[in-house]
């Protein structure tokens, strides 16, 4: 389809067969597969180096830490940070979220202010959160969303409360696909002057991320989602709101100097790095920064466009199909539920065929609640599907409707 994205045979997981079958990897949203060059690089540092960061001068050590603070300057190039400084690592999404819902516990936020997150969201942008509403005495509100999946705009301009705080929200539903305005929401939430935190879990794979261009205070993501490691993560902050905020984690490395009276916090970004940082992830991770970068996102873009375009036309056509979320701004991903068939059974199914779909709540319950079902089937799509994949997918549906006629 288009001859500037990598070959299947790039991704050595989509080698092997499943219970007879290729396998046909419909599940990027959850995790993307990882291409030769990742598996290289994290397989390099722990046959050829393997030493712990910032600590020893010894050569391994010297290497380690050069390669991971290259790593770095690879996700401020990647997110197009002002400067390093601005880059913490972390364990993942869920983790930078956590990480800095405590450390603004510590600092910005205060009892009777108010966090602004919509009704999309991924648990791991909710959770958090009510754990400041429950032992911060911090409000949480949601911002609606419409019968088709979009945000409110309306609704969510009227939230904008003098006592809201901090805006929350994903540039991309994880459940359904929804693209939302994120340009346009920041602005509104610094017009009423909040701060705004990018869940960028699901965006950063699929559309280029630029917290300048955002103009966001805060953003996260996972390696893993953009065909690197488990196990590490980015978390973007402005330079001026991380050297207010006070670390979330403390021990070795975020310090510098320790008496028992008094500690003196390290500069950015190790005030936020405590202990032995995940090295080869963020070696892994540089890996597939750099394997993005050697792809134009318009062809991303638009070879998952034609994708998306094509499985929904044919899921159209299948009267037993209905979609979970029509939004107006889709990429990547589709939900549907089937008639009188259970998600979790059609999943098995799928899987029959060589199919890897996911099946469930996608960890967006209250989403699932205002949809009005428990569970769909969710296909995602990436740089390594092809039609062909799509079809075998449909003709796996074909295939479970019979059984279940
Ligand atoms: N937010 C969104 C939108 C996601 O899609 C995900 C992962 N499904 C997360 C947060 C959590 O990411 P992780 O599990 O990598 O921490």
């Amino acid at each position: 389809m288009n001859i500037a994205l990598p070959l299947k045979t790039d991704f050595p997981a989509l080698q092997q067969k499943i219970k007879g079958h290729d396998l046909v990897w419909l599940d990027s949203a959850s995790t993307t597969l990882k291409p030769k060059s990742v598996i290289t690089a994290v397989h390099q540092y722990y046959t050829h180096c393997s030493a712990n960061v910032h600590r020893s001068v010894h050569t391994p050590s010297e290497e380690a830490t050069a390669a991971y603070e290259r790593s770095r300057e690879m996700a401020r190039k990647f997110l197009n940070a002002r400067s390093t400084t601005e880059i913490i690592f972390t364990a993942g999404t869920t983790d930078g979220i956590n990480l800095l819902a405590t450390s603004l516990s510590r600092g910005i936020l205060k009892p009777g202010n108010a966090i602004l997150i919509t009704q999309l969201e991924h648990h791991a942008n909710i959770v958090p959160w009510q754990m400041l509403r429950d032992y911060h005495g911090v409000n949480l509100r949601i911002a609606p969303i419409t019968a088709t999946g979009d945000i409110d705009l309306d609704a969510f301009r009227a939230a904008m409360t003098p006592d809201v705080k901090l805006v929350a929200f994903s540039a991309l539903s994880n459940a359904i696909g929804t693209v939302l305005p994120v340009q346009q929401m920041v602005r509104i939430a610094h017009e009423a002057g909040a701060l705004t935190l990018i869940d960028a879990a699901q965006a950063v794979a699929t559309m280029p991320v630029d917290v300048q261009a955002l103009g966001c205070d805060f953003l996260v993501c996972s390696g893993h989602k953009m065909f690197g490691p488990t196990g590490i993560g980015l978390l973007y902050g402005r330079e001026t709101l991380l050297d207010e905020l006070p670390p979330a984690r403390t021990g070795g490395d975020m310090i510098k100097s320790v008496t028992f009276e008094k500690t003196v916090f390290n500069d950015l970004p190790a005030k936020f790095e405590a202990g032995t940082p995940n090295i080869a992830g963020a070696i892994g991770l540089a890996a597939a920064i750099d394997f993005l970068l050697n792809i134009p996102f318009e062809a991303i873009t638009r070879h998952e466009e034609a994708l998306l375009q094509y499985a929904i036309m044919k899921l159209q056509e299948i009267p037993a199909v209905r979609r979970i979320g029509t939004p107006q701004k889709q990429v990547s991903i589709v939900s549907f539920v089937m008639e009188n068939v259970h998600p979790h059974d059609a999943g098995s199914l799928f899987d029959d065929d060589g199919i890897a779909v996911r099946a469930g709540h996608h960890c967006a319950q209250p989403l699932m609640q205002h949809f009005n079902v428990p569970a769909t089937i969710r296909w995602s799509f990436s740089l390594y599907n092809d039609m062909h994949d799509v079809n075998r997918a449909l003709e796996s549906i074909e295939r479970i409707l019979k059984v279940f006629s």
